[in-house]
């Protein structure tokens, strides 16, 4: 039975490298038949942060990401959530240490410091392992006596793991291969803190086994800590889950670890939804808020680090990847030994065309749903039916639900203002008379479209040899107050002969005659 797990920290909001983790683990899980686990890292009391956990739960729950067990719904494995646990995770660092594998250490802080400092003054890196523990304050340097004196006399301490002397320590990685490490480039980790709370490493493995979890699927930043984490699972005698670690995701230029500054810099969210600083009230944009939808945040996010593999391309074209992936789609094809080992970058552009495509997947009627929603906030109102027919016309032209006011506010109100370029460049001398023309024709001629087609282009602009760039492009602007928009007549017909007669006449009532 594969049980995967996503374990975020509540630190502060998820990045969308984090959500790209828990979907990654989604999709494993899903295709194995097997089970999804939220579990809550929250052992550094000093780097919590109000709300993050909540904050996680709706992120993923907005994008389709569901679980099986956690610390939002429970389970047979709980609790989930690290502080409250802590009171069964002291019996294991005391295992470690009466099996030689853990030590005390009572080094301060200063001490610590002091130890850094002096190293640096020599353009050396301080490492707390077997070259250096003898000259600290330990249970080994000072023998087990003196430590137990010192722990009873309540001296604060950590417990530390001990690796042995030079060893290498293989990770196996489902993407990477073999991985290995030789101990002598590893510390000897704090465990067990003196708060009485573990450590990451401590807590992790130990939930990892007890959660009976088969496969461990993170980000690569963790990488280094996997043979620590290999060799835990050694000392305790148990069976190492399974590891896969996935690649960073880049900034757009493609050097370095995609941060909240590029977002900033380059608009486009790196978190899934928007955030509000407990601390600092700071504001962070969000996909949701954005207008992203989270079938296109899903599909955009699967394909950074993967894809299904390319096939013949249609009509014997070059072989291409489907892009466009449903949850059920990306659960079939997943497969997690093709995750690639370097990074992905960013793509913003990307990022929108994904919108685009799955804003076009939505029904009339969803669609109409978001503009109905900005016409009340426009004051607006109009027939239902009215609304789908407009939203299933001008759908196309949209990337985020907020551009349909813009887009469409015209099939509502009528226009105030006339571009003023588009009037110097279409609205020539005699175009009050031809516009005079049209409402006389809509008036007199059957109020249909291949009948207004007949009358308007053919017997009057082309049979009067008139220009009809200029003459139709102006209707527009009297219609639209812009040159832009449907197909011309198709908006006539919509807006009907009244509402069309009363447009055309208050432009040639503000614009007027013009002169050369
Ligand atoms: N709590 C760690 C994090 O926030 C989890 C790492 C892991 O999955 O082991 O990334």
């Amino acid at each position: 039975m594969v049980r995967v797990r996503f374990a975020p920290s509540p630190t502060g909001p998820l990045h969308i490298g984090g959500v790209r983790t828990a979907l990654y683990n989604y999709l494993f899980a899903r295709q194995n038949g097997g089970k999804m686990i939220l579990r809550i890292e929250d052992t550094d009391q000093t780097r919590f942060v109000p709300g993050a956990e909540q904050y996680i739960i709706e992120a993923l729950d907005w994008l389709g990401i569901e679980f099986d067990e956690g610390v939002h719904i429970g389970g047979p494995y709980g609790p989930y959530r690290q502080s409250d646990r802590k009171p069964m995770y002291r019996q294991y660092a005391d295992q470690l240490i009466r099996d030689g594998w853990a030590y005390y250490a009572f080094d301060k802080p200063e001490a610590l410091d002091a130890k850094r400092k002096e190293y640096e003054a020599q353009k050396k890196t301080f490492q707390y392992d077997c070259t250096t523990r003898g000259a600290m304050e330990n249970s080994i340097s000072l023998g087990k006596e003196e430590a137990q004196r010192r722990i009873d006399a309540g001296e604060p301490y950590v417990v530390r793991f001990m690796f042995p002397d030079n060893i290498d320590i293989t990770v196996h990685d489902l993407i990477r291969g073999d991985v290995t490490m030789n101990s002598r480039l590893l510390d000897d980790k704090v465990l067990f803190k003196s708060d009485g709370m573990p450590t990451y490493h401590l807590a992790n493995i130990v939930d990892d086994h007890t959660m009976e979890i088969t496969h461990v699927i993170r980000g690569e930043e963790w990488l280094p800590s996997a043979p620590l984490h290999v060799m835990l699972y050694k000392a305790f005698g148990w069976q190492a889950p399974q590891f896969a670690h996935l690649p960073l995701l880049l900034k757009p230029e493609g050097n370095g670890k995609l941060s909240k500054r590029d977002g900033d810099r380059l608009g486009f969210p790196v978190f899934p939804l928007e955030w509000h600083d407990p601390k600092s009230g700071e504001v962070s944009s969000g996909y949701r808020e954005q207008g992203y939808l989270p079938q296109a945040v899903v599909n955009m996010l699967a394909l950074m680090g993967w894809n299904p593999g390319k096939r013949e391309g249609d009509n014997g074209a070059n072989p291409v990847f489907q892009e466009i992936m449903s949850m059920d789609e990306l659960i079939k094809l997943f497969n997690i030994e093709h995750v690639s080992k370097n990074g992905a970058r960013f793509n913003l552009e990307k990022a929108k065309w994904f919108n685009h495509e799955y804003f076009q997947q939505l029904s009339d009627e969803q669609v109409a749903a978001y503009l109905e929603k900005q016409l009340g906030e426009h004051g607006v109102t109009a027939a239902h039916d009215y609304v789908v027919k407009v939203a299933g016309m001008m759908k196309e032209r949209i990337t985020f639900p907020g551009e349909l006011w813009d887009t469409c506010s015209y099939f509502f109100v009528a226009p105030t203002e006339y571009d003023p370029a588009a009037i110097k460049k279409r609205w020539k001398p005699g175009m009050t008379t031809h516009m005079a023309k049209v409402i006389e024709i809509l008036h007199t001629a059957p109020f249909e479209y291949d009948a207004l087609h007949q009358a308007i282009l053919e017997d009057y602009i082309k049979g009067n040899g008139l220009n009809m760039g200029s003459v139709m492009n102006s209707l527009r602007l009297a219609v639209v107050g812009k040159t832009v928009g449907p197909d011309m007549l198709t908006l006539v017909m919509m807006l009907g002969k009244e509402e069309t007669v009363r447009r055309v006449q208050r432009a040639i009532d503000t614009i007027g005659e013009v002169s050369e």
